[in-house]
């Protein structure tokens, strides 16, 4: 008998949404990430639940339809993770024309399934907020309800749900080697130590690694997919609202400004193809440049390249429109031949449809085992166990439980845990009882709760995945975080 159902190779949010979906309907599974969770692809994605309004250009409606009710979803299961917000698109008179947005926009309302987010509307900027960071003569502006998301922290709460419905969930492990007999029987280096794995299906979910993995460790022929690299930039921030701005730039690109951990603002995403090794992903100075320029277009307070204080790359694969045997989606292949056990081969795809991508995957399994059914839409993520309407509340009453929280703190947190920050906070009564602090905000308490509920092995698990707080901490709390994690592990 194998020592599980499924093993999953990949630990973006493509293999930890498929682990927290099969571990809940039962199955035995494994996931093996040769780094850290989220560290690839999912970690640099454009960080919004949409339904995708260029979309709406190539007259992809039910495409639409189908992620405006995953929109739905993330609201109920992510209170915590997911955010609404208005997003404003500046009407530019060398642009699309103003009539061709607004229809556009009350398309995009009618598409959604239930008014859950306030419906578009036309601005006049001259007398609103949204005006302010503008650079005249914008008069009009159109805005409409999104979300957005903090993606990373997606990928581990996944993976903290599927560990607790029983994955094995290994991170700093590379499957080096598959070989596909009745069951899968994989080789890994987990931690330095060679390991023996067997399973009785096999899901290949390592994002731009996808082909090569076929190739290398599982020895099949690799998928027909090209490499697409997406990046962002953050800057110190450019306006004081809490909406989203989206501007046209001149090639058509839709360009997202975002408020990002209260002072930046991340602008992007661009597209670009990519050959490389998925690992060493970075953005070129004409990328930057590029991102520069299109937030310059609209915002009076300039841009230059040497204000970026980071800037954040992936790569992924993306199908070949030639590809066979894919779901209707494009974004996974099945295959399953005689005597041979199940593969199931995952594509990129986007952040919003990851959870019903998985669903679906998931789903060709039923044939081969006894499964419960779908489950995943109306169960919460850990710490999403409230009302995205009572954020506000949750905020409230952690401040009001741990008084020693300030107002950006306790938001942050909520943000991040949810309704678990009890795991971390306890019976704390002031700062002292959460041990030595690095920095401002994080505390040991927190670090070991990542250490040991999150997989944080590192610095830069905590400081550029589970938070971002990399952006604010002085070099010599991150050499005091690394060495408090070096002894602690
Ligand atoms: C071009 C592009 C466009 C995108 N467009 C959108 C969009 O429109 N909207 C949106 O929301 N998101 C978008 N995204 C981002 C989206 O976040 C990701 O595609 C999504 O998170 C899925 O990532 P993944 O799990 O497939 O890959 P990744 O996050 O890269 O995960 C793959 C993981 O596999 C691991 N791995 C590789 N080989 C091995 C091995 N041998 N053993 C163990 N582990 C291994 C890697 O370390 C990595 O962590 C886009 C991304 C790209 C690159």
């Amino acid at each position: 008998m194998a020592d599980y159902d499924l093993a999953i190779i990949g630990g973006g949010l493509n293999g930890v949404s498929i682990a927290r979906d099969a571990a809940g309907r039962g199955l035995r599974v494994i996931l093996l990430e040769q780094g850290d969770l989220g560290a690839g692809a999912s970690s640099a994605s454009p960080r919004l639940i949409h339904g995708d309004l260029a979309m709406l250009e190539r007259r992809a409606f039910l495409r639409i339809r189908a992620a405006l009710a995953e929109r739905d979803i993330w609201l109920g299961i992510a209170p915590h993770l997911v955010r609404p917000l208005r997003f404003a698109i500046p009407a530019h008179s060398d642009e699309r024309p103003p009539w061709l947005l607004r229809s556009w926009l009350l398309l995009y309302d009618a598409l959604g399934s239930r008014p859950r987010l306030p419906a578009s509307m036309t601005v006049d900027v001259t007398h609103h907020p949204i005006g302010n960071a503008l650079k005249r003569p914008f008069g009009t502006a159109f805005e409409y309800s999104d979300c957005v998301v903090d993606d990373s922290r997606l990928v581990i709460t996944n993976a903290v749900d599927a560990a607790e419905r029983g994955a094995d969930i290994r991170t700093g492990a590379r499957c080096v080697r598959a070989d596909r007999l009745d069951i899968w029987r994989l080789v890994a280096i987990d931690r330095g130590h060679r390991r023996v794995i067997t399973a009785r299906a096999l899901a290949n979910a390592t994002g731009a690694w996808t082909a090569t993995t076929a190739e290398t460790v599982l020895r099949t022929p690799p998928p027909a997919v090209g490499l697409v690299r997406i990046s962002q930039i953050v800057v110190p921030r450019l306006f004081d609202i809490d909406n989203v701005y989206v501007f046209q730039n001149v090639d058509q690109q839709l360009i997202f400004a975002s408020p990002y951990q209260g002072d930046f603002t991340l602008i992007g995403t661009l597209s670009r193809t990519f050959k490389g090794d998925p690992a060493v992903v970075a953005m070129t100075a004409a990328d930057v440049a590029y991102l520069c320029d299109a937030a310059n277009r609209y915002f009076r307070q300039r841009v230059e390249p040497f204000d970026v204080v980071r800037t954040i790359s992936g790569a992924n694969s993306v199908v070949d429109p030639a590809g066979r045997g894919l779901a209707r989606d494009g974004t996974f292949a099945f295959d399953y031949r005689r005597r041979k056990a199940p593969l199931l081969t995952m594509f990129g795809g986007d952040v919003t449809t990851s959870r019903l991508r998985a669903e679906r995957a998931v789903s060709r399994l039923t044939p081969f085992y006894p499964m419960s059914p779908r489950w995943t839409s109306k169960t919460p993520l850990p710490g999403g166990d409230f009302a995205w309407t009572r954020f506000d509340d949750e905020v409230d009453r952690a401040r009001e439980r741990w008084r020693f929280l300030g107002e950006a703190e306790a938001r942050r947190m909520v943000a991040a845990y949810g309704t678990r920050l009890e795991a971390i906070l306890g019976d704390a009564k002031n700062r002292a009882d959460l041990g030595p602090a690095f920095g401002a905000e994080l505390t040991a308490a927190e670090v070991r709760y990542l250490m040991t509920k999150e997989w944080a092995r590192f610095a830069d698990d905590i400081l550029w995945r589970r938070s971002k707080l990399g952006l604010t901490m002085q070099p010599q709390d991150r050499d005091a975080l690394a060495a408090f994690m070096a002894a602690a592990s």
